[in-house]
């Protein structure tokens, strides 16, 4: 009876391991860079993102089995490929990474309730206050506006304590950070189709980073993404995008050719997304910034081809906090080619110009969805305002 049942638990798991290897064969058989049998392949690598400790894939039908691990070596050797990570969630990101925001930002802050703790609030430390917001990046309007407010709210309440200062600084910044429009990121797949991505941007910014970044919070959150490689004017670009693909299981969509048609790889991405059945399609450009009719007409057409397959639901906008008032001026010349739907602010651990969150959004009209606080690979967060206006005051 007992070896009836081994006989049958024995084969079982030789049946469910040939399975299994079937489903890993096709990335190791086919060197080319798009495969129509990667959707086999996706649903044969997610439970090993889901189950990264066995890293090959086959964590699943072990599982189903309830096999000892000693029967895997029935299986014919893998292909080498690299041990797939797991990212977290980004849930809570942003206040994992508020050490690092205080840290550039206090400054900032601390010279405020300074300031407005003065026993005497004078023009000139008016002045010296709108001073510290413009040197922050805040903007000259917004900054004028912060402090008219501030004036009023003194005048009204009169005596001040520092937590009182500090309580009154609070509201106005999260008033100026605080946008009526969602910060969400459409990521949800609709009418049988993925989310598509676009993220646009000044070279440098990080728009590589980003995507590479965003794959690996998505896979952390259990969804499943297609990289595409539309920057196609560096051949770098792609093996980067490749990297923080490999990393995680997140297939990318490149060209072999160098050069190739940006558009023409955006919808190859979009339609391996497509056949896949995959949650997400993010597609990297390139940034070049000859003339806006360059960038209209390749960014235009790069959209218009995904848009023959499906809707592009974000367009995220790469901003480098570190570069000020240059870099809103860039900005803007994107957000006048193409309709941006958020803001990706990056380096913002490396500057103390936190108030370029408050410019940025109020320039173009369009929350902060995420912000980039260091090089490390989850080091993106969802942007939270409260976050951000507390690491700012070092509350
Ligand atoms: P145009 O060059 O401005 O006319 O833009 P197209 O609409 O021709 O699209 C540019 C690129 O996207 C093409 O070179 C193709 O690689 C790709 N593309 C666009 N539409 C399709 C399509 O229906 N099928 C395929 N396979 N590729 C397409
Ligand atoms: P792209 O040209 O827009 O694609 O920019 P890349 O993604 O290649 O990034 C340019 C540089 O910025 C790289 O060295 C990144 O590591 C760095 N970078 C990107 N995001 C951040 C960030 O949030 N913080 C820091 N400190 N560096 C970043
Ligand atoms: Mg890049």
């Amino acid at each position: 009876m007992i070896a009836y049942i081994i006989l049958i638990v024995v084969v079982a798991v030789l049946l469910i391991g040939v399975g299994g290897t079937m489903f890993l064969r096709p990335r190791g058989m086919h060197g080319v860079r798009r495969s129509r049998n990667r959707a086999l392949d996706l649903t044969g690598s997610m439970p090993a993102v889901k189950d990264a400790d066995s890293g090959t894939g086959a964590g699943t039908a072990t599982a189903t089995a309830t096999a000892p691990p000693a029967q895997r070596p029935a299986q014919p050797p893998a292909p080498a490929r690299p041990t797939l990570e797991k990212p977290p969630p980004s849930a809570g990101r942003m206040v994992r990474l508020r050490s690092r925001l205080a840290r550039s930002q206090s400054g900032f802050g601390a010279a405020l309730l300074g300031l407005l703790s003065r026993d005497r609030l004078d023009d000139e430390t008016w002045d010296e206050i709108e001073e510290v917001l413009i040197t922050a990046d805040v903007g000259v309007t917004p900054a004028r506006q912060i402090v008219s407010d501030l004036r009023t709210k003194v005048k009204v309440e009169g005596t001040r304590t520092p937590d009182d200062v500090r309580e009154m600084l609070r509201e106005e910044l999260l008033e100026q950070v605080e946008t009526a429009a969602s910060r969400a990121l459409r990521t949800q797949r609709h009418e049988g189709r993925p989310a598509v991505i676009l993220m646009v941007g000044v070279n440098g910014t990080g728009k590589t980073t980003t995507c590479g970044k965003l794959a690996r919070a998505l896979v952390g959150d259990g969804e499943t993404v297609v990289l595409g490689a539309a920057d196609t004017f560096r051949a770098a670009a792609a093996d980067q995008l490749q990297t923080w693909g490999e990393r995680v299981g997140a297939e990318v969509v490149r060209s072999d050719k160098d050069q190739a048609d940006p558009a023409s790889v955006a919808f190859d991405a979009v339609s391996t997304g497509i056949e896949q059945e995959a949650d997400v399609v993010i597609i990297d450009t390139a940034g070049r910034l000859h003339t806006k009719n360059d960038l209209m007409d390749e960014l235009g057409k790069v959209k218009r081809v995904v848009e023959k397959r499906t809707s592009v639901d974000e367009v995220l906008l790469v901003l480098d906090a570190t570069t000020g008032q240059n870099g809103l001026r860039q900005a803007r010349v994107f957000a006048e080619v193409v309709d941006v739907t958020g803001i990706v602010l990056t380096k913002l651990d490396g500057t103390a110009k936190g108030g370029i969150v408050i410019a940025v959004q109020r320039e173009l009209g369009v929350p902060v969805k995420l912000v980039g606080l260091g090089e490390g690979p989850d080091d993106l967060a969802p942007f939270d305002p409260v976050t951000f206006v507390d690491a700012i005051l070092g509350g």
